[in-house]
């Protein structure tokens, strides 16, 4: 096996992972991946496509097959944790990785250890955890015994985003090893190198070869045909809903099961009694932090008019004080876009936002100064005057733009905050308790935070109500998703 391990980011190859060894597209191509905070090249990686996912499919089937399945769930455990210990030891690289690749300011990358060490030893402990039931007798006629057995869902499709290569790529192998399944990982064409690190870690780890598989390629290319997979048993994404919804139809051949972590357009709410102090950072950073680039993103800030212009005020005095740089930078707090695209993406919407009425508060373009020219770098942005109806108010914008709003009463902010296709996330911020349960209860999406954001624990389902998906990660239920319940009924007499 050869290593692509400890190489220095400088435009050098790296190869994909399939059945164990390093291996090329099948078809020669590749394509670059590159710093979005200098525009460098850091490498390029193979281009798979249909027939490299079909090799993927084949290795991860065999490995099922193979001496995997005879992993003891206390053997898969002991794995797990290995891995996490590993993980650990190589922290520093893993970290520096998601920094090159996909812009996040280091303190982040660095910070993510505690979250993403402490989700792979949930899945540990877990793995020995989960089992069926025995059910009492109620058949008629005869003696039986009836029990349910847990049994691994098979190969499973993982599709994923560049916005967190390392968190998403441990969302998706984490519950495979825990239950006995294999997995075929299809990285963002954006941000592959990570998950090609995480992969040969977790090899050196002892995960059996073709249990763990990850194909590099762009989202038609590769991406569609594992969603399409008739050998692949469940698919997991993470991505946009438009993606999201191409994969639940090309999921429908075999009728393979799936899961869905989508979009978002997260309400964020101050109530007039809230902690103004303790709210401005958090409600800040529950957009900027990622430069935006986050799913839960609290975009759509919900402002008592009572303290509307004080908090807007304080916001945008916040904003501009973030330091926005290259995210090698330990001073950074916000890096850059991940790509020009996206950067114009964004660009576009602020256009839209003062186009259509919005009155800018803070930022409001593209930061070029400093040596930041070769980069896609925006400013933290506030946007206050916005109507519920603005461009900027109702689509993922998917980068450091805050629309404020106003609101009157209780019974309105919630009409308001759930009146969106999706339903990831939610903030709310008040010292009333009576009021955090009442908003809680009434907000229509899978994670509602009180007075924080953004509070991810391992043990907690994460997902999306609408629009915003289904199935669940972290917590019991994510491991659920990955195992098929079997019930055997042997008669006795
Ligand atoms: P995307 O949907 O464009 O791409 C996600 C992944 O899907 C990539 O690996 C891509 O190559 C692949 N892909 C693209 N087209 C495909 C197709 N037709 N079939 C199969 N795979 C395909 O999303 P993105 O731009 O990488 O990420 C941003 C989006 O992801 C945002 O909408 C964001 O909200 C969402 N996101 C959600 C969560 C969550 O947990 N809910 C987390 C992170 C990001």
């Amino acid at each position: 096996m050869s290593s692509s391990l400890l190489r220095p980011l400088d435009g050098s190859h790296r190869q994909m992972f399939i059945g164990g060894a390093w291996v090329d597209a099948l078809s020669g191509e590749v394509f670059e991946t590159r710093n979005p905070a200098t525009g460098e090249l850091l490498a390029t990686v193979p281009a798979g496509s249909a027939a490299d996912v079909d090799r993927a499919v084949k290795a991860a089937r065999k490995a099922l097959e193979g001496p995997w399945s005879r992993f003891k769930p206390a053997a898969r455990q002991a794995l797990l944790l290995k891995v996490a210990e590993l993980f650990e030891q190589r922290w520093e690289e893993i970290a520096l990785s998601d920094t090159l690749d996909m812009g996040m300011p280091i303190t982040r990358s660095r910070a993510n250890r505690h979250r993403a060490l402490g989700t792979l030893r949930f899945y540990a402990g877990m793995a020995t955890a989960l089992h069926g039931e025995t059910i009492s007798d109620s058949l008629p006629v005869g003696e039986h015994f009836a029990f349910t057995r847990k049994e691994p869902v098979g190969v499973v499709g993982a599709i994923i985003p560049w916005n967190g290569p390392t968190a998403s790529t441990i969302w998706k192998i984490g519950p495979a090893l825990a239950t006995g399944c294999a997995v075929v990982l299809k990285p963002s064409e954006e941000a592959p190198l990570t998950p090609l690190l995480l992969a040969e870690i977790m090899a050196e780890a002892g995960v059996p070869e073709g249990v763990v598989n990850v194909v590099t390629g762009t989202g038609q290319a590769a991406g569609a045909p594992l969603a399409e997979h008739p050998d692949v048993d469940k698919v997991v994404f993470t991505g946009s809903t438009a993606t999201g919804q191409s994969i639940l139809r090309a999921s429908a051949g075999n009728l393979k099961r799936v899961s869905l972590e989508l979009g978002g357009k997260s309400p964020v709410i101050l109530c007039a009694d809230a902690d103004l102090e303790r709210a401005v950072p958090v409600a800040a950073m529950a957009v900027f932090g990622n430069s935006g680039q986050i799913c839960i993103a609290g975009s759509r800030l919900f402002v008592a008019r009572e303290i509307h212009d004080e908090f807007v005020g304080r916001l945008a005095k916040f904003a501009e004080g973030l330091r926005v740089g290259r995210g090698i930078d330990p001073e950074t707090e916000i890096g850059p876009l991940i790509s020009r695209r996206q950067m114009e993406r964004v660009l576009g919407y602020l256009d839209k936002g003062r186009a259509e009425g919005a009155r800018l508060e803070a930022g409001g373009g593209r930061l070029s100064e400093g040596g930041l020219a070769a980069g896609n770098f925006i400013q933290p942005t506030v946007f206050a005057g916005v109507a519920d109806e603005m461009t900027i108010a109702r689509e993922e914008i998917f980068g450091p733009v805050i629309s404020a709003m106003p609101f009157d009463d209780l019974e309105e902010v919630v009409a308001r905050a759930n009146a969106t296709p999706y339903g990831l996330a939610a903030g709310i911020f008040t010292r009333d308790l009576s009021t955090a349960h009442r908003l809680a209860a009434r907000i229509k999406a899978g994670s509602v935070w009180v007075n924080t954001y953004h509070a991810i624990d391992p043990a907690l389902p994460f997902g999306g109500y609408k629009m915003s998906g289904f199935g669940r990660e972290g917590g019991v239920d994510h491991l659920y998703e990955y195992l098929n319940t079997k019930s055997v009924v042997i008669r006795l007499d």
